[in-house]
């Protein structure tokens, strides 16, 4: 489809770009068609990756000295809109205790160098990319994610992890020599959004990632440390794409070419989460209408 670009994308992140990948109406509808600013529904899975990541944050430039406006806990609270805030809140609490109590931290505040919550832009082959990284250690780009809070599934840690942790036994686990891998065989879109900081950073050959996992599971919390690699592979193809999509959106001044959105419960309620662009998705709609009562309870 060509639709008209009322507003432009000044830059692509990781995350434009990974919704990009799932529905480029999406992103249409919401940077580039001119409505309102639309704000994303969270679920309270989103908003405990949130807290957790701030909590920890703000622990560690406490250690570390570092004063930094964006890390204020009260500043990130503030801006939590969700009806069950306090309650997430005070979850994020014992599990960042818990991550804290068994050495996670104390392995990150071993660099030298440690910038938090930083924002990086850089334009790559005409391309503006923007990020704002959790965390860059000694140069590196670092992540934290947090899986199967509030969520009917529980989380298990992948196979190649480098370290692992019980929140309630303080059982370790760690393989005998560091499992160096490519990050893409287990997690693409972890993949997609560490090449993203790589470049941010400078790396544009030997992509490094380091990643903490934080995997709710029915009566344990499971911390768990990846470490590796990605390939130039899939940095090569991943910068191929963005291209593509840099190109589809601003080659006709006026215009974006977009593909057909595919609506389906999975792609317009991810997380449980209804779309924010499905107020003005005429497409949406119209599967809504087609799908029957029945198909909608049981997804
Ligand atoms: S409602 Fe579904 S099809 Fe429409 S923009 Fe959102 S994700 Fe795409």
């Amino acid at each position: 489809m060509i639709l008209p670009v009322l507003r432009h994308l000044t830059y692509i992140s990781s995350s434009t770009y990974l919704t990009w990948q799932k529905c480029q109406h999406k992103v249409y509808l919401t940077k580039l068609a001119g409505h309102p600013y639309l704000p994303p529904n969270v679920g309270a899975s989103a908003i405990m990756g949130t807290c957790f990541d701030a909590i920890i944050k703000d622990y560690l430039a406490k250690k570390k000295g570092i004063n930094n406006p964006i890390l204020k806990l009260d500043r990130v609270f503030k801006e939590i809109k969700h009806e069950d805030k306090d309650a997430v809140i005070a979850n994020a609490y014992v599990v960042a205790g818990q991550y804290i109590k068994h050495g996670l931290a104390d392995k990150l505040l071993a660099s030298q160098d440690i910038k938090l919550e930083q924002e990086l832009y850089r334009v790559i082959n005409g391309v503006p990319i923007l990020g704002r990284l959790d965390a860059i250690l000694d140069g590196l780009p670092f992540d934290w994610k947090t899986r199967g809070f509030y969520s009917k599934y529980t989380a298990s840690p992948h196979a190649n992890y480098a370290y692992k942790v019980s929140g309630i036994s303080g059982e370790v686990t760690a393989p005998n020599t560091t499992p160096l891998f490519d990050l893409e065989e287990i997690n693409p879109a972890w993949a997609t959004q560490l090449i993203f900081y790589n470049w941010l950073v400078g790396k544009f050959s030997d992509f490094y990632f380091r990643v903490h996992e934080v995997c709710h599971q029915k009566k344990d919390i499971i911390f768990v440390e990846y470490e590796g690699t990605i390939s130039d592979e899939f940095a090569n193809k991943l910068f191929g794409n963005v291209k593509k999509m840099w190109e589809q959106i601003h080659d006709d001044r006026y215009n974006a070419t977009i593909a057909e959105p595919q609506p389906s419960y999975d792609l317009c309620h991810e997380y449980n989460c209804q779309c924010e662009a499905a107020v003005y998705c005429k497409s949406y709609e119209r599967w809504l209408e087609r799908s029957s009562k029945d198909e909608l309870e049981l997804a």
